[in-house]
């Protein structure tokens, strides 16, 4: 997901660290010959840099952690009550409008809750 750059910031070691839009941090080490990013050196340098969008990978895991744990709801919730439907006697088309309706119902931000530790962002915005 594009992010743009709102600043930086220098770590504990000494290297940059953009401060994207969502939150999220993203090194911009300049180590030539591998990374060559000698605009990041000085202040006019990176203030060329900012409002520029970069990919932000964390908000990537996040959004695709949350669309997983979204689906596992779904499907628990979905599941669990077209089960309940069948050992109360209804038909398939009673167990398929409470299946239905579980999904309808479902408080997504209560299931959300308990979203696995990659779905979460750190404070530091940092991967680990
Ligand atoms: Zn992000």
């Amino acid at each position: 997901m594009k992010q743009k750059i709102e600043g930086f910031h220098l770590d504990g070691e000494g290297h940059w660290v953009a401060d994207l839009a969502c939150g999220h941090k993203q090194h911009m080490r300049h180590q030539p010959p591998w990374m060559e990013r000698p605009w990041v050196l000085t202040p006019e340098g990176r203030q060329t840099r900012l409002g520029v969008e970069l990919d932000c990978k964390r908000c990537d895991e996040v959004q695709a952690a949350v669309a997983e744990a979204t689906r596992a709801a779904c499907l628990e919730a979905m599941t669990r009550a077209y089960e309940e439907g069948g050992l109360s006697g209804l038909c398939a088309e009673g167990r398929w409008e409470l299946a239905v309706d579980a999904v309808r119902s479902l408080n997504l931000t209560e299931a959300l809750a308990t979203k696995p530790a990659s779905a979460r962002v750190d404070e530091a915005g940092l991967p680990a």
